[in-house]
């Protein structure tokens, strides 16, 4: 699905995704040529927003995150990382003090590489934080998600209501995803837009009230009467992992 090159041959070992956000271009493309060479699959993206969007798509072994960029800096991508889970971050950036430094590993960011870098450092450093990760990430972004009534196979995009397959959009799936792997969260409609449109869509959050509902009747036996995906009122929406049976009316 993804448009981008994947190398299919000798694929012994699965090859690992990086995402790059970054908005200097020059940086950026270096920084792919060399992680290319190193045999990860790069994907990148110039703003935060729509980084944040990849992140969620993609779900990448390691972001490598620049600090200044348009639209939402890196602190602040890096935090919204965090909340979706626990993907390896590591921060680059001009800045080098110390308080900086302490700033983005309070954050959640796993290491700092001050510009200007070797990328050959940085790509060992990138596969050093892979190495203490693998235990804890390497089977979960693909670990089938099962609940009473709907279960969602993250790798193969596809999902299952009440049995039967349900055919969903892009976004749809996205959408499930998102919810389903960080359950009992309250997400705005400004969230969702950013983290599954990216910064195109933003001010526009009718067009998520519009896709939760196309879900809801796809997924959901009673969809006025939702189990899975909650409405909070003047809020956003929520997954609700539990499900209770008692949603479904019409039995
Ligand atoms: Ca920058």
């Amino acid at each position: 699905m993804a448009d981008v090159d994947v190398i299919h041959e000798e694929a012994e070992q699965p090859q690992q995704t990086i995402l790059v956000i970054e908005d200097e271009k020059s940086i950026s493309q270096l920084v792919r040529l060399y992680l290319e060479q190193a045999g990860f699959r790069v994907v990148s993206a110039a703003d935060g927003p729509s980084g944040l969007g990849l992140h969620t798509r993609e779900q990448p072994a390691l972001v490598i995150l620049d600090l200044m960029l348009p639209g939402l800096d890196g602190w602040e991508v890096c935090r919204r990382i965090r909340q979706q889970g626990n993907t390896p971050v590591l921060m680059l950036t001009a800045r080098q003090t110390e308080e900086d430094r302490i700033q983005g590993l309070d954050l959640g960011a796993d290491d700092y590489v001050t510009k200007p870098f070797s990328p050959r450092e940085l790509v060992s450093r990138v596969r050093a934080i892979l190495r203490r990760a693998t235990p804890a990430t390497t089977e979960e972004p693909n670990a089938v998600l099962q609940y009473p009534g709907l279960s969602i196979y993250p790798a193969a995009r596809r999902v299952e209501a009440q049995g039967q397959p349900v055919t969903l959009t892009a976004k749809e799936f996205d959408l499930l995803l998102l919810f389903a792997r960080t359950p009992n969260t309250v997400f705005t409609r400004e969230e969702l837009l950013s983290r599954i449109w990216g910064y195109d869509y933003l001010g526009d959050s009718r067009t998520v009230d519009v896709h939760i509902g196309t879900l809801r009747k796809k997924i959901e036996q009673n969809p006025a009467q939702p189990r899975f995906i909650k409405t909070l009122y003047r809020v956003g929406y929520l997954f609700d992992p539990t499900a209770a049976q008692n949603g479904g009316g019409d039995a």
